[in-house]
């Protein structure tokens, strides 16, 4: 197909997600083609993969040894179920997982994405205290502003305004607690801040634990929520309690999971040790869609009985456990440990912190949030008061559209830009994704700024 009519046929067929279409068919882009960090157009043009292509292409596009893996597998096998069947590399890579994840999880559970591991995630807690005859226990805590995928079940632990308002009606009731965000509260002490919001959930759990199955928040960063990171010992804090009130704790590491944050999984930062853990995206290196939801060999017992008993996990999905998948996901963790991965995002974690200080005397920058890789620059319209800009100039939006003419993609959450470069950016490739992402919002501030 000629690349005009794929533009034309891509506006004219498809519906892409958490995409107003109008937006789209105004500037649309099709993407033929990667190349270690660099993305290329229909026209060629190049871009830098700004968000690792949703935050999962953790080791660049066309990896040999990626690409290697998946050719590997497919000389023996593409897919087989794993209903009631066991595949090679899904054996081995649970093994790896149960290695690399907290001592407590044992058992992994396959599916083929974040919000789905979520599902699954929700339907075991829930289904744990069912099969130990605890049957009033069925409710969930979230936080505020907390993001766990798209599904029915998932929107229903989430509460970011703009994505789920329209589908209240749908969604089941959960307690939502504050997250103790730091940008903006009135108290200006992060200890008091943790310390307030662990109170909150305290009140909770103490007056309602008996009927709550769990607790579910992202592990140390709110990703989709705007990037906002914990304060110091809050998540600890919510294990503690999680413990004294017998509620069990579900973390999802779908975004900050595979070195993200400096880690290999973020609950390192505070040594915690979730009931129940999903991961994904960068489990594959971005190639495929796995996803798994880990748990302790506790709740796994608790599932184990004949049928008659109906404790049987009712859940699975057609491509659940895919050998290509898991092949890849292996290969992907051999870079990790051959490349010292984890060491090297430390590395440039420190170095992008340093170079985003020239961003932070910009007059609308108000906040830069940054645990290792996973960064959010949060533009206002006033820095002083914090006055965010009117929803409807669209600052983030135009901004990211400014980079991408520049030659660089991501998306924004609101006003705040994402940066989630691949771990193998180059120190180079990081200065000048810095150098659009301060020219981008150089222009677009300074042209609103003029017409407020
Ligand atoms: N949980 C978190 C914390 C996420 O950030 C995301 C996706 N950004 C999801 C779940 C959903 O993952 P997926 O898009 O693979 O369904």
């Amino acid at each position: 197909m000629q690349k005009e009519m794929l533009i034309q046929k891509s506006k004219e067929l498809l519906w892409l997600p958490f995409t107003q279409m109008q937006d789209y068919e105004a500037d649309p882009l099709v993407i033929e083609k990667g190349e270690g960090v660099m993305l290329y157009d229909t026209e060629g043009k190049s871009y830098y993969d700004g968000y690792s292509s949703l935050w999962l292409n953790v080791h660049g596009h066309k990896k040999k040894e990626l690409d290697d893996a998946i050719k590997a597998q497919l000389d023996k096998v593409a897919h087989t179920t794993l209903l009631g069947a066991a595949n090679r590399p899904a054996i081995e890579l649970a093994e790896r997982l149960v290695q690399l994840t907290p001592e407590k999880l044992k058992r992994v559970f396959y599916s083929d994405s974040g919000a789905e591991a979520v599902e699954i995630g929700l339907k075991i807690a829930f289904q744990y205290w069912r099969n130990k005859g605890f049957h009033e226990k069925t409710k969930f805590v979230t936080v505020t502003n907390g993001y766990h995928g798209d599904t029915v079940g998932a929107i229903s632990v989430g509460a970011v305004d703009i994505f789920h308002t329209t589908y209240k009606p749908l969604m089941f009731d959960s307690y939502k607690i504050p997250f103790p965000t730091i940008y903006r509260n009135e108290v200006v002490d992060h200890k008091e801040i943790r310390d307030q919001s662990l109170y909150e959930l305290e009140k909770v759990l103490s007056g309602n634990g008996q009927e709550i199955a769990a607790v579910i928040m992202e592990g140390m960063v709110q990703g989709a929520g705007g990037m906002h990171i914990m304060p110091e010992g809050y998540l600890k804090g919510v294990e503690r309690l999680c413990k004294e009130y017998d509620v069990l704790l579900i973390v999802d590491e779908v975004a900050t999971g595979f070195g993200r944050t400096g880690k290999m999984f973020a609950v390192e930062h505070e040594e915690v040790e979730p009931d129940i853990m999903m991961i994904a995206k960068g489990i594959t290196g971005g190639y495929l869609p796995i996803a798994a939801t880990m748990t302790t060999e506790k709740i796994y017992d608790a599932f184990y009985a004949d049928y008659t008993e109906l404790k049987t996990f009712f859940h699975g999905h057609s491509y659940t456990g895919n050998q290509l998948g898991c092949a890849v996901a292996l290969a992907n963790l051999d870079i990790f440990e051959k490349d010292h991965v984890i060491e090297d995002v430390e590395k440039k974690a420190a170095f992008v912190r340093e170079q985003l200080n020239s961003l932070k005397s910009l007059s609308h920058v108000g906040d830069i949030r940054q645990l290792g890789l996973m960064i959010g620059i949060e533009l206002v319209a006033d820095k002083q008061s914090k006055q965010p800009f009117p929803w409807t100039k669209r600052v983030g939006y135009q901004t990211t559209l400014k980079m991408r003419e520049l030659g660089m993609l991501s998306r924004p959450l609101g006003d705040t830009i994402v940066f989630m470069p691949p771990y193998a950016s180059s120190y180079e490739d990081l200065k000048a994704m810095i150098a659009i992402m301060e020219q981008a919002i150089m222009e677009v501030t300074s042209k609103l700024s003029v017409s407020t």
